[in-house]
């Protein structure tokens, strides 16, 4: 199967959690975009909305509709979750550890901060719940910071496939790079800082 260089592109940056329009900033987890892009696509949508007609609209819901029951269908029928489709459903549930939490958090005032999440970290505050920020972390507050370091720690001692992929990728790389350097040095061009 080939691809064009965009096509190319976009599953790169998707696989590896990069923002599939901006291609600099992560991707929001479960996500193929970075907040400042979803807010944009958003606002993007908003505005393509207001000059439908009655009749685009409905035919519009219709197939979203659609589509949000097919996927639903296939996530619930493969025991994934039927929201981000990433992970494993949590046993007798339809949703995955971490859209649990979400939605949880959601119907939680605690966390409905009138700060925007992603105004958070500009002011030192935790990126999920506002509290300000711990040593260790940009984002993240203590306790934030511990969990998703725990989750982290238990992804990647069961890595997936695309994971393994990844660090496959970064090893390469890192070897593309080190013979990069070796060659020069040989040839003398090495330029020391
Ligand atoms: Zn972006
Ligand atoms: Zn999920
Ligand atoms: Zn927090």
């Amino acid at each position: 199967m080939s691809f064009s260089r965009t096509k190319l592109d976009y599953l790169f940056a998707k696989q590896h959690g990069i923002c599939v329009n901006c291609k600099t900033r992560e991707a929001e987890p479960g996500k193929t975009l970075c907040l400042e892009c979803q807010e944009k696509s958003r606002i993007k949508n908003r505005r393509a909305l207001e000059k439908m007609t009655e009749q685009e609209k409905q035919e519009r819901y219709r197939r979203n509709n659609e589509r949000f029951r097919r996927v639903y269908a296939e996530r619930k029928q493969k025991g994934v979750c039927v929201k981000c489709g990433k992970w494993k459903s949590v046993a007798g549930r339809t949703l995955c550890i971490d859209c649990l939490v979400k939605s949880r958090r959601r119907k939680d005032r605690r966390y409905n901060n009138e700060i925007e999440r992603n105004e958070r970290t500009e002011y030192g505050l935790c990126y999920v719940c506002a509290q300000p920020v711990c040593e260790e972390s940009a984002s993240l507050c203590r306790k934030h910071y511990e969990l998703y370091a725990g989750l982290m720690r238990e992804r990647n001692a069961n890595p997936t496939p695309a994971m393994l992929e990844h660090r496959e990728y970064i090893r390469n790389l890192e070897h593309a790079r080190i013979e990069q350097i070796r060659e020069r040095v040989r040839n003398g061009t090495f330029r020391k800082i």
